[in-house]
């Protein structure tokens, strides 16, 4: 049968018709927010605590009626930039293969779209990346090596991320812990085996620093850094930033970006990427966003459950909170598993009111906190912790750190 230009246009037409008629109008009410005013009074911004330095041009773009997932943008491409943060973008801590692989994700409240990237190499602002995904193309997430061609092709440049520490600390990881990595079942698995602690051991911690010191030495890490480089390595560290922002008409916007767990297998994708657990926004409800363990916060998926929950109601505190009860739940409350859990959200509500929580408060001297710029200028605030105490470093290892008696439910 014979198919003309006529005939395609009208069936086309007749489609496109039924379809505008086919489709519902949502019933009112239906997605709109429980008890949640709005807009705030002034702008709100908040971050992961090593955004602070980048608050104030953030900020800046929202005062000056600026879009808000630009000045997301302005806060967390400063650690991106910063060769010394070694959680994300440049200087990032690489994976096994020594080779540095970003993560990010963005959601934009008024138009509600949403863009990632994972496992991309050579390109340092992997947060612009994932906005140029929502922006240029049908797409949301691009992965790996499609995602750096995207990137080139977009005008990204090919950078060396891997800094010369970062590349000096991971040789200290490969050649301390050739046998403690990781591989093997995972903490959720019935087959996960918790490392034989046998002996003494503080001892035993104790001898593994000596060791590892004179490692450092030889692998010429810089004395001021040594100690830094061995907690990296013993307590594989979470990073991360998590940026919110609303402005004084009440959008919202929010962005996650990560060099990831340090040390991970090639190719492994945490919560960053993930839209509605590194990072998500409802331009009806809030913005949430995640750092910390993503293999945990993706069974929870832990930003889109934190908005939902403020949609029912919930504040931002009791939102994040009940989120992180979700992961104590995936784990029947076993609190020998659970301290080895590190998280932490970030929540803004879209009348301002906003909320850092986190699953362990952490050193007494050091507690986990969130930066905030509200307009009364910027500042760290301590997260709500749901225990009390430091989490233990990730993966366990023969001679690691017992959980501390004081640690607590
Ligand atoms: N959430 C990140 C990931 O799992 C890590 C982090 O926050 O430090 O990749």
């Amino acid at each position: 049968m014979k198919f003309t230009r006529r005939d395609f246009i009208a069936t086309t037409a007749v489609a496109g018709a039924s379809l505008a008629l086919d489709v519902p109008a949502p019933a009112q009410g239906d997605q709109k927010p429980g008890p949640v005013g709005g807009p705030p009074k002034a702008p709100v911004i908040i971050c992961a605590a090593n955004g602070y330095a980048y608050l104030d041009r953030g900020y800046a773009v929202l005062t000056n009626g600026g879009d808000t997932l630009d000045a997301v943008m302005q806060v967390i491409t400063g650690p991106e930039d910063d060769p010394n943060d070694d959680s994300v973008g440049l200087g990032g801590l690489p994976n096994e293969d020594c080779v540095v692989q970003l993560d990010a994700c963005c959601m934009h409240g008024p138009t509600r779209m949403a863009g990632a990237v994972a496992g991309v190499e050579g390109i340092k602002n992997v947060s612009l990346l994932a906005k140029t995904v929502m922006e240029h193309t049908g797409h949301v997430m691009l992965v790996g090596e499609g995602a750096q061609k995207f990137g080139f092709k977009m005008g990204f440049r090919r950078e060396n991320l891997l800094t010369e520490r970062s590349r000096k600390t991971w040789q200290l990881w490969r050649e301390t812990m050739s046998s403690d990595d990781w591989w093997g079942p995972g903490l959720a698995s019935p087959k996960f085996k918790f490392p034989d602690t046998a002996g003494n051991i503080s001892e035993l911690y104790e001898e593994r620093i000596r060791h590892m010191e004179k490692l450092a030495e030889r692998i010429g890490i810089a004395p001021e850094f040594r100690m830094a480089a061995i907690e990296r390595v013993l307590n594989p560290p979470t990073g991360t930033i998590h940026c919110s922002s609303i402005n004084a008409k009440g959008e919202m916007s929010g962005a996650t970006t990560t060099s990831g767990l340090a040390w991970k297998i090639p190719g492994r994708a945490g919560d960053s990427p993930i839209v509605g657990a590194g990072s998500y926004a409802d331009q009806d409800v809030g913005s949430a966003g995640a750092t910390g363990n993503g293999e945990e916060n993706i069974k929870v998926c832990g930003a889109h459950t934190i908005v939902e929950n403020m949609r029912h109601g919930m504040s931002p505190q009791e939102a994040g909170m009940d989120a992180l009860k979700r992961i104590v739940r995936n784990y029947n409350g076993d609190m020998q598993k659970l301290a080895y859990v590190d998280m932490s959200y970030y929540a803004l509500r879209k009348d301002g009111a906003y909320a850092g929580v986190c699953m362990w408060s952490g050193a007494a001297e050091k507690p986990r906190r969130l930066a905030v710029h509200d307009g009364n200028g910027k500042r760290y605030e301590n997260s709500v912790a749901l225990f009390q105490g430091k989490s233990l470093g990730w993966p366990p290892m023969p001679g690691g750190r017992r959980l501390a008696p004081e640690q607590k439910h």
